[in-house]
């Protein structure tokens, strides 16, 4: 039997969530929000201080377990902003040092591709669609390999940039999403895959450029989600393609989208693929799924006891196919 701690902390949210045996039996997180404009790394690692303690002991609270049976501590590593991460680390190893516990190193990509097998998957492709990434991933030949990526923006970021230049507020995503149901007027915008990359930078001046001229917020909407989940959808499809892989399993917070999903439902439909949509909780950011991927790579032995606490740090820009994985 085992009991881990996951600690997220890699952007806006700062989560603890609690793993027995592959069993998610706390989730708990909050998020730094703004008013007005983007996410200040500092401000954001400001947040998850003055939180961690108070998130710790509600999920602890919440998942009815006794601080001495935990036998590990999970925290994302890599990739985000590196004050937020910083922040992390420092809690996990406040805690390890506590509870006289190891430490299990995560990445972050890779436990969104990892809490997958909670829901069922045994070898999916990811879509990853959140804030600030964007990428199709799946294992392949022993490693966690990138098959597609935006070659710019994350198409969060780009969603919020445009919703904001809109006066729409943070985060855009939901509100976008609203008005795109208003609209079914498609309006041409540039479609921008790139082998197996997409672009999203030249769409969003030609979606800004074209609200100045008038063209309703409902329809750029609908237009914007049409074109750019498609980009999305279709380089997720050329990697199962590729791969063979006949399963899809969405992550990220843009993967909320109820259109992004239901194209997902229909392309895997159409090639006779499973797809597999985490609730909520899991698909945002959160500790549950550093928790779950922290256990399996603990039991297979990958951990910092105590005493080497310090020779390990944060790796905020560790991309997913540099991954040594010792765990499969
Ligand atoms: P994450 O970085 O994974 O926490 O996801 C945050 C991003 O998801 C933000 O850019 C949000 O605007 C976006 N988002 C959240 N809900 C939705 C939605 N329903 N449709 C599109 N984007 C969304
Ligand atoms: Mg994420």
């Amino acid at each position: 039997m085992t009991i881990v701690i996951g600690i997220e902390s890699t952007a806006h949210t700062f989560g603890v969530g609690v793993v027995k045996n592959g069993k998610v039996l706390a989730n708990v997180r909050e998020m730094y929000t703004t008013e007005e404009g983007g996410i200040i790394p500092m401000d954001s690692a400001k947040h998850h201080e003055e939180v961690s303690e108070e998130i710790y002991l509600k999920a602890i609270k919440e998942s009815g377990i006794a601080e001495n049976k935990i036998d590990a501590i999970a925290f994302s590593q890599s990739p985000g902003l590196a004050p937020c991460l910083i922040e992390g680390m420092k809690f996990a190893k406040v805690l390890s040092k506590r509870l006289n516990k190891p430490l299990v190193s995560v990445n972050h990509c890779v436990a969104h591709l990892e809490i997958g097998s909670s829901l069922g998957t045994n070898d999916p492709v990811m879509l990853y669609a959140s804030g600030a990434n964007t990428q199709v991933i799946a294992y392949e030949a022993g490693k966690y390999r990138v098959f597609g990526e935006t070659l710019d923006l994350g198409v969060g970021n780009f969603i919020d940039t445009f919703a904001r230049f809109a006066g729409l507020g943070f985060p855009g995503g939901p509100k976008i999403e609203q008005l795109a149901l208003k609209s079914k007027r498609y309006i041409e915008l540039p479609y921008k895959v790139k082998g197996m990359d997409i672009a999203l930078a030249g769409i969003q001046t030609n979606l800004k450029q074209k609200l100045e001229k008038g063209i309703p917020i409902e329809d750029l909407a609908y237009s914007m989600q049409e074109t750019v989940f498609a980009m999305l959808i279709e380089t997720a499809e050329r990697a199962m393609a590729h791969t063979g892989k006949t399963e899809l399993l969405l992550g990220g917070g843009v993967a909320c989208n109820s259109r992004l999903q239901e194209m997902a439902k229909i392309m895997c439909e159409e090639r006779g693929a499973k797809l597999f949509v985490p609730e909520r909780p899991l698909l945002v950011d959160n500790g549950a799924m550093i928790a779950y991927l922290g256990e399996i790579m603990f039991n297979a032995g990958v951990k910092t006891e105590v005493e080497d606490l310090d020779s390990v740090d944060i790796d905020p820009r560790l991309r997913t196919d540099q991954i040594d994985v010792v765990w499969k």
